[in-house]
């Protein structure tokens, strides 16, 4: 491409409104524009690193066994009334009446269009597993639209959804995407790590999210500095049901009217501080520490107590797990296990047992209560925030903190979406059964911005080789010089011919604006035609580390591969 019939309008200033790096280098490079609050076009060069960016998800997607299609972005509201997410997504989903006055939605997620469409062209066992994914643009009315692509309100995303006959079968699927995403990201040249998640709006149970490790990140990583325990501080409150009989927990509400009773409630019953703003929390449970998360802007003092009362998923683990994970006797049941957190066990405080569960401390019943049986939370106490240098839940290491970006999202949905939308097939028997399912998201141009967060100097970009929207720069210093306009026309064609994807600088400016947008800009390498062109003689500088040197260009190929 050669620059001057293109558009790469570059801009010396940073632009006032674009606070992180990778926001104001995308403007100032010329890769894009924004139109409208978190509304983006992509010019020439942002372009062509989306469609890099995709074709690597394509690649890794169909490797993974899953097909493309294409869905629409209208989406009629009688879906999203049948799984209830009209009235549960909230002013993120962007609405719209047509001219006859129905309802639609434009896709903010596209769960209820593939589910509608499975439910009605699949109906045996033998059509399944199905897996299918679409590169789409996604609106989210955002309520902080900001730094660019990394949260848009139009914005582009590979959505994959599977379609399953058992738990077993999505397992290996997720699986399969899990490897998917590793592969993806490190094809991406991305320095990112995959943690355990909150199923958030999408009502799921085993989720982790891929995030690429950044410190303008707007989510907060707790990890291990010696396993692979990683988690997203951001989860919902995770915790535990009273599972009493109807009645009494009937009694205890209309008792404690845990719907009212908010964390700070709870705090101060103990004698313990809770300032404004923390969003997280490990509290003792009965015999189990409890990690409580807060997703978005809530906080802990937000949170009522009813959510932990609703909240369910909860497996125990054994003693003998305690004490392997924790290299510690924990007690008599051993650490509760929230979704993969496996959360660490210890003494019982029977005050708030009593009070909660109304179990009496002298009762035998309590010392052999069984969790799992009578109920499965209890108490609240021992407030401590989860805090770096926390012994790691999986007993390995040290919790540190870190920030990412959350690039790439992968849900087990279960049956959810297909009860509410009625997606079923026959088993082998004839029998009618509800589909399993999951689904897989890539933010495709908010990965464009995290690449660019990772990969810059002070001058400008620094793109990975797999997506860089060239993989030349030509630039020739003066090509009114007749010398050097020949040979740079001559290596133009002859890198091209050789599969090279080249820009070629052929403007009439001054060397010093060349050199700074070609900095800018970020191309790997970059070829430089001057004063030594009659002698065929270029020079040659990697973007990466600055790493220059003088080539005759009959040493060209050799030095580009
Ligand atoms: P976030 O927590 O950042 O709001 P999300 O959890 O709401 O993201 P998902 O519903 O999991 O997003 O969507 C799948 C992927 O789409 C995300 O992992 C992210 O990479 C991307 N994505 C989500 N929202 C945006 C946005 N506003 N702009 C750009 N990419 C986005
Ligand atoms: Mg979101
Ligand atoms: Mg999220
Ligand atoms: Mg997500």
């Amino acid at each position: 491409m050669r620059h001057s019939q293109t558009m790469i309008p570059t801009l010396k200033e940073i632009p006032s409104d674009a606070e992180i790096k990778s926001h104001q280098l995308l403007l100032r490079a010329g890769y894009m524009r924004q139109i409208a609050s978190g509304v983006y076009s992509y010019l020439p060069l942002g372009n062509k690193v989306i469609k890099k960016v995709e074709a690597i998800v394509r690649d890794e997607m169909e490797k993974a066994g899953f097909f493309e299609m294409l869905m629409p972005a209208l989406q009629p509201s009688e879906l999203w009334k049948d799984t209830g997410r009209w009235y549960t997504y909230g002013s993120e989903l962007m609405r719209l009446n047509d001219r006859h006055d129905r309802e639609f939605a434009l896709g903010a997620t596209h769960e209820e269009i593939i589910t509608s469409i499975v439910r009605d062209e699949v109906k045996s066992y033998k059509k399944l597993p199905l897996n299918v994914y679409q590169i789409q643009t996604k609106f989210r009315d955002e309520k902080r639209p900001r730094f660019g692509l990394l949260r848009g309100r139009e914005f582009i995303m590979k959505d994959a959804y599977s379609f399953h006959t058992s738990k077993e079968s999505l397992d290996e699927v997720y699986d399969r995407v899990f490897q998917a995403y590793t592969n993806i990201f490190s094809r991406l040249g991305l320095n990112f790590r995959a943690v355990i998640a909150d199923s958030g709006a999408m009502g799921g149970k085993d989720t982790h999210e891929f995030m690429a490790l950044s410190d303008i990140g707007e989510d907060t990583i707790a990890y291990s500095d010696r396993s692979n325990f990683a988690a997203n501080i951001e989860m919902a409150p995770v915790s535990v049901t009273y599972e009493k009989s109807d009645e009494e927990i009937q009694e205890r509400e209309e008792v404690d009217t845990p719907g009212q009773k908010t964390m700070e409630e709870v705090a101060n019953f103990l004698s313990l501080p809770i300032e404004k703003g923390i969003k997280s929390l490990l509290f003792k449970i009965d015999d189990a520490y409890v990690l409580v998360l807060c997703r978005g802007d809530h906080e802990i003092n937000d949170i009522k107590l009813k959510n932990i009362y609703q909240a369910s998923e909860v497996e125990l683990a054994t003693p003998e797990e305690a004490k392997e994970h924790l290299g510690a006797d924990f007690g008599s049941l051993g650490p509760v296990g929230v979704e993969n957190i496996e959360i660490i066990a210890d003494t019982a405080v029977q005050a708030m047992v009593n009070s909660y569960c109304g179990a009496n401390e002298n009762d035998k019943h309590y010392i052999n209560v069984n969790p799992d049986r009578d109920f499965k939370v209890s108490q609240y106490a021992d407030v401590r925030f989860i805090q770096e240098g926390d012994p790691s839940p999986d007993g390995q290491g040290t919790i540190k903190f870190a920030q990412g970006i959350e690039v790439g999202h992968v849900f087990k949905l279960g049956k959810l979406y297909a009860e509410k939308l009625g997606a079923s097939y026959l088993d082998e028997q004839g029998k009618q059964q509800t589909m399993t399912m999951g689904c897989y998201g890539i933010g495709v141009s908010r990965v464009v911005a995290a690449i660019v967060e990772q990969f810059h100097d002070d001058k400008g970009i620094q793109w990975p080789k797999s997506v860089t929207p060239f993989d030349v720069h030509l630039v020739a210093i003066n090509p009114k010089k007749e010398d050097q306009a020949e040979l740079a026309e001559q290596l133009y064609n002859q890198l091209s011919d050789q599969g090279y994807e080249v820009l070629y600088d052929d403007r009439t400016e001054r060397p010093g604006v060349k050199f700074a947008d070609s900095e800018l800009i970020g191309l790997p390498i970059r070829i430089t035609v001057g004063k030594r062109a009659s002698e065929g003689i270029v020079e040659c500088k990697l973007r990466e580390n600055g790493e220059q040197l003088e080539l005759n260009i009959t040493d060209l190929t050799e030095y580009l591969e």
